[in-house]
């Protein structure tokens, strides 16, 4: 890791106490998230405030990206059981949003587009307050996947660019940029109703105009929410951090941003998809 040459910015402080209640309980349901997958910086805050972000499928994925954490060894069965053990998490963290993400699974001939369907639908079930938020991969661009998971109606449909097209090559080998634009594209043109939302890391080696343009192109396909974040290397094998950006910069492209239309924007060093993903609900509700 490169902590070492962290600006005072990125250096946090935490207290695991609460948030120890809430690794117990996933634990014992058998159940992966993100935030313990990408070692993600907000864990402590996220498990402290009882939110996480649920991994389904698995805990193993089929790509290769140079950035990502989670393991890339051989993919595990479905697990019938997984809606529901993610209903009942949910009913006992007494969660008002819940973001649902996966490993990305190549291997199944639907993606595992039924299993964010059967996930969807249970969580709805159950909770009927619960809005959902799914951050999803991008199926190798087979529609009739992505319709499973638009029939189910999450609330919000999230599906990152992570970063330039330039780049994809050498952090996303295994994406496509036009690919994932598309994506985003026909969610839109499919069910107008459900939220858009992509995200982008900084700080790998993009340009401002870089990062200006995939602001524009995600707008062009009616992208409505926005998350930008530093990159962070998870160890010495991963892609190296290029740059560390400065707070006043995401600022920045946070004003450019909203000025090309998007309806909600995080935009600073720690923001990941999912982080305060609950508050960007609340906004877009009012
Ligand atoms: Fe989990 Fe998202 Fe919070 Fe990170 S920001 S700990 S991934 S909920
Ligand atoms: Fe990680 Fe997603 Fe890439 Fe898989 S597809 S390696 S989970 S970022």
């Amino acid at each position: 890791m490169e902590t070492s040459r962290r600006p005072e910015w990125l250096k946090i402080k935490v207290n695991v106490g609460k948030s120890l209640e809430v690794t117990d309980m996933l634990r014992s349901l058998g159940l992966n998230t993100v935030c313990e997958a990408a070692n993600c910086p907000n864990k402590v805050e996220c498990f402290t405030k009882k939110t996480a972000t649920f991994m389904i499928l698995g805990s193993n994925c089929t790509r290769n990206c140079t950035f990502c954490n989670v393991e890339k060894h051989e993919t595990t069965p479905v697990d019938p059981q997984e809606p529901e053990n993610i209903a009942d998490a949910i009913e006992k963290m007494g969660m008002k949003h819940v973001v649902i993400t996966s490993v990305t699974r190549d291997d199944l001939s639907d993606g595992g587009s039924n299993q964010f369907a059967a996930v969807i639908q249970k969580i709805k079930v159950q909770n009927k307050k619960v809005t959902v938020e799914v951050l999803i991969p991008d199926f190798q661009g087979d529609h009739k996947s992505l319709l499973n998971v638009i029939k189910a109606h999450p609330e919000i449909i999230n599906h990152n660019i992570e970063t330039v097209p330039r780049l994809y090559s050498e952090v996303r080998p295994m994406a496509i940029y036009e690919r994932s634009l598309k994506l985003l594209a026909s969610v839109k043109k499919e069910d107008e109703t459900i939220i858009t939302k992509s995200g982008i890391m900084v700080g790998l080696g993009e340009t401002y105009d870089e990062v200006m343009e995939v602001f524009r192109e995600l707008r062009s396909v009616d992208c409505d929410v926005l998350t930008i974040g530093q990159y962070l290397a998870p160890s010495k094998e991963h892609h190296e951090v290029v740059e560390y950006i400065h707070p006043e910069q995401f600022a920045l492209y946070k004003e450019k941003a909203l000025e090309l239309g998007f309806k909600y924007v995080a935009s600073a060093p720690f923001v990941r998809s999912s982080y305060n993903a609950f508050e960007a609900m609340d906004s877009l509700k009012q």
